[in-house]
């Protein structure tokens, strides 16, 4: 978590579903270091150290679940598509089998999980190219998985070369 907040900080923020959410507790937590007198003199802006953050990260980083392919920020099960997909929307963790993070409102995607989302979209293409006609309802699954993944990639892409936090403001 603390690598992604350094990611946010240099302007690498995070993509999917759950990333406005991420990214306006990133910006609390950058708000809360930037201390009151520092500003008013106009002095420089100091990077926090390393421990400064991680005690404003660590209520947040319980909630974290590590996916391959997204984190599961799993604040609220009754948001969690899983549960609700599952039928069991009281569970207290989230069922990662059946996550389908470019739809969860708690998920975010970001740079270390875009080779996963890579070779799901060549896969989705190879499989798609060595289909007959004949075979449409599979097709169709395949071009929407396909779709899904290139959508996914075009978020991190964009989202990773976001101007740095401060720029955007300037
Ligand atoms: S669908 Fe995925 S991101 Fe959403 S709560 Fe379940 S495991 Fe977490």
């Amino acid at each position: 978590m603390l690598e992604e907040f350094r990611n946010y900080q240099d302007g690498i923020m995070p993509a999917g579903p759950g990333a406005r959410d991420l990214s306006e507790f990133f910006a609390h937590v950058d708000g809360k270091l930037v201390s009151d007198t520092a500003q008013a003199a106009g002095a420089p802006r100091i990077q926090a150290s390393d421990r400064d953050v991680l005690n404003l990260l660590t209520k947040r980083a319980r909630t974290l679940h590590l996916g391959a392919a997204n984190y599961c920020w799993f604040t609220d099960p009754s948001r969690a598509l899983c549960l609700k997909l599952a039928g069991t929307p009281n569970a207290d963790r989230p069922l990662v089998g059946m996550c389908d993070s470019a739809r969860c409102p708690q998920a975010t995607h970001h740079p270390c999980h875009r080779p996963v989302w890579a070779e799901h979209a060549d896969q989705a293409k190879v499989f798609l190219g060595g289909l007959g006609a004949t075979r449409k309802t599979e097709k169709g699954r395949l071009q929407s998985e396909y779709e899904r993944a290139q959508r996914v990639l075009l978020e991190i892409d964009a989202a990773s070369s976001s101007p740095v936090p401060d720029e955007e403001s300037a």
